[in-house]
C-alpha cells in the first residue's frame, strides 16, 4: 500500500560488529567485500551502516570504508558505536547468558560481543524501528529490500527474523535430552510434517544468529522478553533441556524457538544459506547432509567457519 508510515519503510539500518582486528586480518577483507557488496546489490533502496568497533578497529573501519567510497564514487551513510559503550548497557545479560552459551567465559568484554543482538534495542537510537544485524562473512546476491521485506511477513508477537542453522549442532547439544524426550528438535526439517502435536511438526535444527532481522519497537515495548532474558528464566529452561552451549546468542535463540517460538520468526534457509561442513567429518556424516539441504533461493551466502564462498 503506499501510503504507509515513511519512517518504517524507509530505513534500510544494518549493524556491523567489527572488533579485534588488524590490517592483515582476514576480517578486515570480509568487512570491506561486504560493505561494498551490500551499495553494489542495493540499489533500490538507501542504506544507514552502523558500525560496532573498538578504537583500533575502528581506523582500520575507516581506511576501508574510504576505499569503498573510491571505488563505487559514491558516499556512504554509516555512524560508529563504541563497544565498551554498548557492552555496559548489557551487561546483566551477557552474565546471565555467557555460563551457559559462552565456550569459555571470560572477560566480559569479549563475552559481550556475542550477545550484542539481543540487547542492541539498548543502544540503537530510538528512532530506529527495524534493524538488520549482520556477520561480516556473509555476500549478498540481491538487495537488502528483500530481505527487509520479510519483516512485512512478521506475524504479529514476532520480534525476530532467522533462518535455520544448517548443522546437527543442536541435535548434538540435545542429546541428553533426547535420550529420556520425545521431540523434534534438534531434528532436521521434513518438507512433510513428522508429528502432529508439536510446535515445530516438521523438525527444527535451530537458529543460526548470522543474520538477524530485529524489530526494535516490539522489543523495546515487550514485558515478554523482558522476563525471557532474566537469570531465572534463562536458568530454568537451560536446566529442562540440559543444554550447555558455545554458540552465544544463537544458542539462546534456538531456546526461544522451543520455549516461546511466537516471538521468532522463521526465514527460510535462502536468507542465510551456511556454507560451514565442520559436522560432517565431526561424527555426523551420514545426516549430515539433511540438515545442510537448502532447496530455497539463496538470497545470501554465509561463509561461516572461514568456508569461503566458491565452496557451492
Ligand atoms: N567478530 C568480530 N571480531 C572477531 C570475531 C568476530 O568483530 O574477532 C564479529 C564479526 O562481525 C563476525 C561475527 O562476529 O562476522 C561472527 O563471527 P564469524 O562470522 O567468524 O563466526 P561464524 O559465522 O563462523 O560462526
Ligand atoms: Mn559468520
Amino acid at each position: 500500500f503506499p501510503f504507509v508510515n515513511s519512517t518504517e519503510t524507509n530505513d534500510y539500518h544494518i549493524w556491523l560488529i567489527f572488533t579485534k582486528v588488524s590490517n592483515d586480518s582476514p576480517l578486515t577483507v570480509k568487512f570491506k567485500n561486504l560493505v561494498y557488496n551490500l551499495v553494489n546489490v542495493s540499489l533500490d533502496v538507501p542504506i544507514k551502516f552502523h558500525i560496532i568497533i573498538d578504537e583500533q578497529s575502528k581506523i582500520i573501519a575507516q581506511n576501508k570504508l574510504s576505499e569503498v567510497v573510491y571505488k563505487l564514487n559514491q558516499s556512504l551513510t554509516y555512524k560508529f558505536y563504541n563497544v565498551q559503550e554498548c557492552a555496559s548497557k548489557i551487561s546483566d545479560i551477557v552474565s546471565v547468558m555467557s555460563p551457559f552459551f559462552s565456550s569459555k567465559p571470560g572477560t566480559y568484554y569479549s563475552d559481550a560481543l556475542f550477545y550484542l543482538s539481543l540487547g542492541l534495542y539498548r543502544f540503537a537510537p530510538i528512532s530506529q524501528k527495524r534493524a538488520l544485524l549482520l556477520d561480516c562473512d556473509v555476500y549478498f546476491k540481491r538487495s537488502v529490500s528483500v530481505l527487509f521485506a520479510e519483516f512485512n511477513r512478521f506475524k504479529p508477537s514476532a520480534i525476530f527474523g532467522l533462518s535455520p542453522e544448517l548443522s546437527p549442532v543442536y541435535h548434538h547439544i540435545l542429546h541428553t535430552y533426547k535420550r529420556k524426550h520425545k521431540t523434534t528438535f534438534g531434528e532436521f526439517y521434513h518438507s512433510r510434517a513428522i508429528a502432529p502435536l508439536n510446535v515445530h511438526p516438521r523438525g527444527f535444527q535451530g537458529y543460526n544468529s548470522g543474520i538477524v532481522l530485529i524489530n526494535l519497537e516490539k522489543q523495546r515495548s515487550s514485558k515478554e522478553f523482558a522476563q525471557i532474558i532474566l537469570k531465572e528464566n534463562v536458568s530454568n529452561i537451560t536446566t529442562k533441556y540440559k543444554f550447555r552451549g558455545h554458540l552465544g546468542d544463537q544458542d539462546f535463540y534456538t531456546l526461544i524457538g522451543y520455549e516461546y517460538p511466537q516471538l521468532i520468526q522463521t526465514l527460510n534457509c535462502g536468507f542465510n544459506r551456511q556454507l560451514c561442513t565442520w559436522w560432517r567429518e565431526h561424527g555426523y556424516k551420514n545426516i549430515f547432509n539433511y540438515y545442510f539441504k537448502c532447496d530455497h533461493e539463496t538470497v545470501v551466502l554465509h561463509g561461516n567457519c572461514n568456508t569461503k564462498f566458491d565452496m557451492l
